[in-house]
């Protein structure tokens, strides 16, 4: 029998909860940071000194010799500069370990490598990084020892924001103050606050470690940039929910302990459709909370695989051919006193804040249709978002039978009389209990589908950070929450103005509503007809930031200024271009010192065999036309890789970030596909003895 590991003791083991602050601090000070963690305000100095000590203490006991402000910069992933407890000894030599209320609070980071966007020049390097007190300290632990990360928002001098926390933060109370607004119509006098929820489903790939470090495209742009596809891919759709191989379990059970421990409510494990593709989900929670977590989840999910020998892929398009990975961003709200307002109750006809609630998200999401895409996009989705397994670039809402039917009634008569009901499953097999069904079926190629009592926004990339698209949500849900309620509040009669409030927002954004294959080609024909957007590529919709409409949005509710979305357009620009040439570089060393090189020795070895066979009087014509089609193939990737190098350097030398971005992804990519199109043949047609990295079969079927 193995060890039986005690999961209620292990859980949060390595978090500063609540929990804890209320056994280590004095009551009055428990009671400042709960209030000030419930209800926002100042945190007094001398608060803040005692929690820090707290802290320290606490971290110290558990092995801790450092700490850190964890932050979340542009890049997507997270950051953090470690500093000691360790302070200026006495005149005989003692240390003490200390950590002030200051130094919980407030850091400084000399941030200036970190992009910006032109928000900082380099002589204004000033960062801050301020404690996030509704977001739990927690240890990380690692060969560097064990580190007390505080989560922090990260600004500029100027109070700009330059992390992904600081406006989602930002959305958060702009969510909420509105949110409120509407549910005080509705008679709830209680609730003080809305909290905007969020469960991500994290997608990732497996492969072997030491297969993954013969890839220099896997090392350097985490995903293959070269690969013919392996003989069987994903179409037996064996491997969804498949049965977990020993090794993978091994991981999973390791990687689940690890993130209990961080506090991360590790619930949902299986296999997915592509070979070596898997997910975990956690249980969700407040979207900071969440947000943060899911960064632990990515970063403990690759650390975890180098302890097994594996190497964690994160990147939404590892292998061409078969699926690549998302992230479904659950999202939804919910007041303080436990009313969830995307429950529509069993008769959601009758349940006329639900409706209303309704109404607005589907009016955010139709007007906002643009930034929603804008928000789940990032280098590697563009591989994605319209590719066969993911859903469109085309924003459209699924909600399912039930609802469908309501907001028909409504649209159509003003009156929604009835509701459909989900009734029993009918088995067909007496032995089977009778169980209910839900009112409505699933479908899985909605990029934002209604499912019972929540949203799930399936456009996410597996690498990208969920702060982005959270942010948007919230950001453009308080809008409509905020034109609903400035109508409503001023109505003489409400219940007629709300009937009415929900038919004008029903009717005027219905187009939004699509039930059918989002998959199908008949879709993006018929969204084109609806008018509704359908941007290609993460820098087409890097635009969509700063447009009147969003600007004005973003401002209102003071999420984000017009310099800081301007900012943010430059940063993606620039990461692309980047990104793109990452890759174009990676497969000019690839094509020039392992491939080409490699044909060459084969063709060499085949003309050897040519002249051999046919010295001794034998036919060589298959030898020799195998040596035509390698040789033909052979000129074909010279050719391809001498124009890559050219457009590369080209795009290089480009000043304009933006138009640098679309002369990557418009010649530079192409480049690159013709590249790899010879190559991938070669692949197929070399003997496997001579070809230089491990092939897709062998790096997603021998995990
Ligand atoms: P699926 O069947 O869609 O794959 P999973 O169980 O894998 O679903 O994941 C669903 C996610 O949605 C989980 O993270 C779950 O905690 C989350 N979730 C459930 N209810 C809510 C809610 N009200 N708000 C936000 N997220 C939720
Ligand atoms: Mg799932």
């Amino acid at each position: 029998m193995s060890e039986v590991l005690n999961v209620e003791e292990v859980f949060g083991s390595k978090v500063f909860t609540l929990g804890k602050m209320k056994e280590r601090l004095p009551k009055a000070i428990y009671k400042e940071v709960k209030k000030v963690m419930e209800q926002g305000g100042e945190l007094s100095l001398a608060t803040a000194d005692v929690v820090a000590k707290a802290m320290k203490d606490w971290a110290v006991e558990n092995g801790a010799t450092h700490y850190t402000h964890w932050f979340q910069p542009l890049t997507g992933i997270t950051a953090e500069k470690h500093d000691s407890f360790v302070t200026h000894p006495d005149d005989e030599g003692h240390m003490l370990m200390e950590f002030s209320g200051k130094e919980l609070i407030k850091g400084e980071p000399d941030a200036s490598s970190f992009p910006s966007g032109g928000l900082r020049a380099t002589f204004e390097a000033r960062g801050y990084t301020v404690w996030d007190i509704t977001s739990p300290a927690f240890l990380k632990e690692d060969a560097t020892g064990v580190i007390l990360c505080i989560p922090t928002a990260f600004c500029s001098y100027k109070g700009e924001a330059l992390d992904k926390k600081t406006p989602l933060l930002r959305s958060m109370e702009a969510v909420s103050q509105q949110a409120l607004r509407i549910v005080r119509l509705f008679g709830n006098k209680e609730a003080t606050k809305v909290v905007a929820s969020v469960g991500p489903e994290q997608e990732y790939f497996l492969v072997d470690r030491e297969k993954y470090l013969q890839r220099p495209d896997l090392i350097f742009a985490g995903r293959t940039l070269f690969g013919a596809p392996a003989p069987k891919g994903q179409e037996l759709e064996d491997h969804y929910f498949g049965t977990i191989r020993e090794r993978i379990g091994a991981y999973m059970k390791d990687l689940n302990v690890e993130l209990w421990k961080l506090g991360v409510t590790a619930k949902t494990q299986h296999n997915e459709v592509a070979p070596a593709q898997h997910e975990l989900a956690p249980i969700y929670e407040t979207a900071n909370i969440a947000v943060d977590h899911n960064q632990l989840v990515m970063e403990t999910m690759k650390k975890v695989a180098g302890r097994h020998g594996m190497a964690c892929l994160l990147h939404e398009k590892p292998f061409a051919g078969v699926n690549g990975s998302g992230k479904h961003n659950n999202w939804s709200l919910g007041t303080d006193n436990g009313v969830n307002l995307l429950d529509p109750g069993d008769t959601p006809n009758e349940n006329i804040q639900f409706l209303l609630v309704l109404a607005c998200i589907l009016k955010a999401v139709d007007t906002h249709a643009d930034l929603l895409r804008q928000s789940a996009s990032d280098v590697g989705n563009d591989h994605r978002l319209g590719a066969n397994e993911a859903p469109p670039a085309i924003i459209s809402v699924f909600l399912g039978e039930q609802l469908e039917d309501v907001v028909k009634q409504l649209v159509e008569t003003g009156e929604a009389a009835h509701a459909i009901q989900g009734g029993k499953l009918q088995t067909g097999v007496s032995t089977l209990i009778d169980v209910d069904k839900d009112a409505t079926d699933r479908n899985r190629t909605s990029p934002f589908a209604f499912t019972g009592n929540k949203f799930e926004f399936r456009m996410v990339g597996s690498s990208d950070s969920i702060a982005g698209p959270n942010t948007t949500l919230n950001a453009i849900v308080a809008e409509a929450f905020c034109e609903a309620a400035d109508e409503l509040e001023k109505a003489d009669n409400f219940d007629i103005a709300v009937h009415d409030l929900i038919k004008k927002y029903l009717t005027e954004h219905q187009r939004i509503i699509f039930n059918g294959n989002g998959y199908a080609d008949e879709w993006v024909e018929e969204a084109e007809r609806r008018g509704l957007p359908n941007i290609k590529s993460m820098i087409e919709a890097a635009s969509t930031l700063t447009t009147d409409k969003a600007v004005k949005l973003f401002e209102k509710f003071g999420i984000f200024t017009k310099v800081e979305l301007e900012s943010r357009e430059e940063v993606l620009y620039e990461t692309y271009a980047k990104s793109i040439n990452i890759e174009a570089l990676t497969m000019i060393d690839m094509a020039g010192k392992q491939y080409i090189p490699a044909v060459i020795k084969f063709s060499k070895s085949l003309a050897e065999t040519v002249l051999a066979v046919k010295e001794a009087g034998a036919d060589a014509s298959v030898q020799a036309q195998l040596l035509g089609t390698v040789s033909a193939k052979l000129a074909a990737a010279q050719a391809a890789l001498t124009k890559l190098e050219k457009v590369t350097a080209q795009a290089s030398a480009m000043e304009d970030v933006k138009e640098q971005a679309f002369f990557y992804k418009d010649t530079v990519k192409e480049a690159m596909a013709e590249l790899r199109t010879p190559i991938d043949e070669l692949e197929m047609i070399v003997d496997k003895e001579v070809w230089p990295v491990p092939t897709y079969g062998e790096l997603t079927f021998e995990v």
